[in-house]
């Protein structure tokens, strides 16, 4: 039910991205980046990214005055936009609420011009709220987690989903961390996503309780790692592979081979500037194969007594 709101416009128009304002603006200060560089680099990955945020409610990082100054996180239309769509889903309280729904190069452009730098999907399409195509588990260390750590805990999330045959593909969040996310086609309720990824986080916290914890109130625990399954609601967001982030140094949410998380040095290993050159290089996505994956959680819910 997604309702445009934009007039008619002539055939052409779709194909040309919005003015774009305050071009010279630095957004990225210790690095020097111009919002013209930031558009620049999505104009470059949208073909990359596209995929990712077309046709699921996005929220956006907005920092209008760059990335030192106030930003905030928006999940719901406003006005002014004319290319993005405004979908109406219902929210927590019950009422309907329109949120933000990108559908094409040109609705991406419209949210940078609108100082957009970071875009966080839902895991789920618009159109099927209430069904998860995507888990994501967020690993978050905590001060003092060596780095090989983080890579231990994403291998471990791996084997962990291997054992209940559910295949999974790694990112960088562009943070200190990294995602383990799990397509899942057909799609599963979120009744069903909520308490498998719960129960997963827990038995890895029950496991190694001196490096995980799965609970939201010791997520920095010095030394320990924070499997965060809280990405995994209806309405909650991750940060889309190949985004930007809003911190220092421009870095990017890149998605990997699993074989190459050996050689990874952080979660902030790619940029504004060799995340393109990467891609260029690569010509085909690091996950190259997932939408073909055909797995859900229908088995595995059953098994451990999940299910409703
Ligand atoms: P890191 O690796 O540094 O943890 P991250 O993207 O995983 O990077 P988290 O803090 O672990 O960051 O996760 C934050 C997630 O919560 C984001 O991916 C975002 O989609 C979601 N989120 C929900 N509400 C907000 C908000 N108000 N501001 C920022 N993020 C939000
Ligand atoms: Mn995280
Ligand atoms: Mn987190």
């Amino acid at each position: 039910p997604a309702r445009r709101r934009a007039a008619a416009k002539p055939a052409d128009a779709a194909n040309h991205a919005p003015r774009l304002t305050h071009p010279e603006r630095v957004v990225y200060p210790d690095a020097g980046i111009t919002k013209a560089e930031v558009a620049a680099y999505y104009q470059a990955m949208a073909d990359w990214l596209l995929p990712e945020i077309v046709g699921r409610p996005v929220s956006i990082v907005r920092c209008p005055q760059g990335v030192e100054r106030t930003c905030f996180f928006q999940k719901h239309h406003t006005a002014g936009l004319e290319a993005v769509v405004a979908v109406p889903l219902k929210e927590e309280g019950g009422r309907d609420a329109e949120y933000l729904v990108v559908r094409d190069l040109r609705g991406l452009m419209e949210l940078v011009q609108f100082n957009a730098l970071e875009f966080h999907p839902w895991g789920a399409r618009a159109e099927t709220p209430d069904q998860a195509d995507r888990v994501v588990f967020d690993l978050d260390p905590g001060p003092d987690v060596p780095w090989s750590e983080v890579v231990a805990a994403a291998r471990l999330v791996r084997e962990r989903l291997e054992q209940v045959s559910l295949r999974s593909y790694l990112r960088t969040s562009g943070g200190k961390g990294l995602h383990v996310v799990v397509p899942l086609s057909p799609g599963c309720d979120w009744s069903l996503v909520k308490p498998f990824t719960q129960a997963f986080a827990e038995s890895m916290a029950q496991m190694e309780p001196l490096k995980f914890v799965s609970t939201a109130s010791k997520r920095y625990r010095k030394g320990k790692i924070f499997v965060d399954y809280l990405r995994n609601g209806r309405g909650a967001t991750s940060v889309a592979s190949f985004s930007l982030r809003v911190r220092a140094g421009a870095p990017v949410a890149m998605p990997l081979r699993w074989e190459e998380l050996a050689r990874l040095r952080s979660g902030a290993a790619f940029d504004i500037f060799s995340a393109p050159k990467r891609m260029r290089r690569l010509k085909r996505h690091p996950w190259h194969g997932i939408d073909a994956v055909r797995q859900n959680l229908d088995d595995v819910s059953r098994m451990l007594g999940l299910a409703k």
